[in-house]
């Protein structure tokens, strides 16, 4: 790890400021991925700027909107008296991720700048156009067992970490940012990029960018949810693949669902044609079945994760019968 300046920045403004003003600067909250990436030598700002100061830890309903700040803790988030009666899908997605420990630590911003976990870019020994742009992918021909089966290309084939990204995506969020160029919004969905000609770039955030929040418009999609994560351990591991599930079920009839998936795809994966055909029918497994069909539509595997073609529709189906069981 090479030696670096640590600054504390007291508010958004002289946050942004001082990160425009030094091309190797970055913005640190919890550090629970930063600093990994940091002794690793994927990663080596020269400035550190702490934002941990700033007046962005409210949860709050604001005008039919949750409102989560994005220095709130994950695990603050999770436990949330609003958030568990409101958006309980983000409470699951949450306590699906990471561990205790690391949750106390992660902030709601940093967990949606997380990087991928895809094992050739933290070897710094092998080529991963992610880290080094132009040197190539060690996982296309290699061991790809985690990675993409949705939007990958041939530059790179790494899959989105988080949950609770997953779970943001199906509840139609919205980012909130400020910047160098003042107050902006983008829609969830337009937040993580896939990885095209540029793998480098996660997201959509520009330089000087800092997140201030997250709002979940409010939804009816509150009784039936279940986060669903296939994973090699039963904690602290990532998503092999995952499913997140919110639905509005009157008379056995379902007349709004969110659907995403995690661990598939370089962003949170949403179903919107399983969605499309599961709104107005029964809740049934052969509606779910086929749903689940629809929502493998250009899946495609690299070798080694070809079992996610099988473990992807089967979780779907899982997942929706889980939660429509949930009264
Ligand atoms: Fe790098 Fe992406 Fe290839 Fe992994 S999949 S080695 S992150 S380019």
């Amino acid at each position: 790890m090479i030696n670096f300046q640590y600054i504390k920045a007291s508010t958004p403004k002289a946050a942004i400021d001082a990160l425009i003003k030094d091309s190797a600067a970055q913005f640190i909250a919890g550090g629970t991925n930063l600093v990994d990436l940091m002794k690793k030598g994927v990663t080596a700002p020269e400035k550190l700027i702490d934002i941990t100061n700033l007046d962005l830890k409210k949860i709050e309903k604001q005008k039919g909107k949750l409102y989560i700040g994005a220095l709130a803790l994950n695990s603050e988030v999770a436990e949330h008296d609003l958030v568990s009666k409101e958006q309980p899908l983000l409470s699951l997605a949450l306590k699906a991720g990471a561990s205790q420990q690391i949750r106390n630590m992660a902030t709601v911003g940093g967990n949606m700048l997380q990087r991928t976990r895809c094992p050739y870019f933290y070897n710094t020994d092998m080529p991963c156009n992610k880290r080094q742009p132009g040197t190539g992918c060690g996982a296309l021909k290699g061991f790809n067992r985690m990675h993409a089966i949705f939007g990958a290309s041939d530059k790179c084939i790494a899959v989105h970490p988080s949950d609770m990204c997953i779970a943001l995506m199906a509840l139609n969020a919205t980012v909130l940012i400020t910047g160098p160029k003042g107050d902006r919004q983008i829609p969830f969905a337009d937040f993580h990029r896939l990885p095209g000609d540029t793998p480098q770039k996660d997201n959509n955030l520009e330089r000087g960018d800092l997140i201030i929040g997250v709002e979940i418009p409010d939804n009816n999609c509150n009784q039936h949810v279940h986060y669903l994560k296939v994973r090699d351990r039963t904690s602290y591991a990532f998503a092999l693949v995952s499913v997140a599930v919110a639905l509005d079920i009157q008379n056995n009839i379902i007349k709004d669902i969110r659907l995403a998936m995690g661990g598939v795809a370089h962003k949170p994966w949403r179903l919107k044609e399983a969605e499309n055909f599961l709104k107005g029918r029964t809740v049934s497994e052969d509606n779910f079945r086929q749903a689940a069909t629809l929502a493998m539509h250009g899946a495609k595997g690299h070798g080694y994760n070809n079992f996610k073609l099988k473990l992807a529709p089967n979780s779907i189906v899982e997942t929706l019968k889980i939660a429509t069981q949930k009264a």
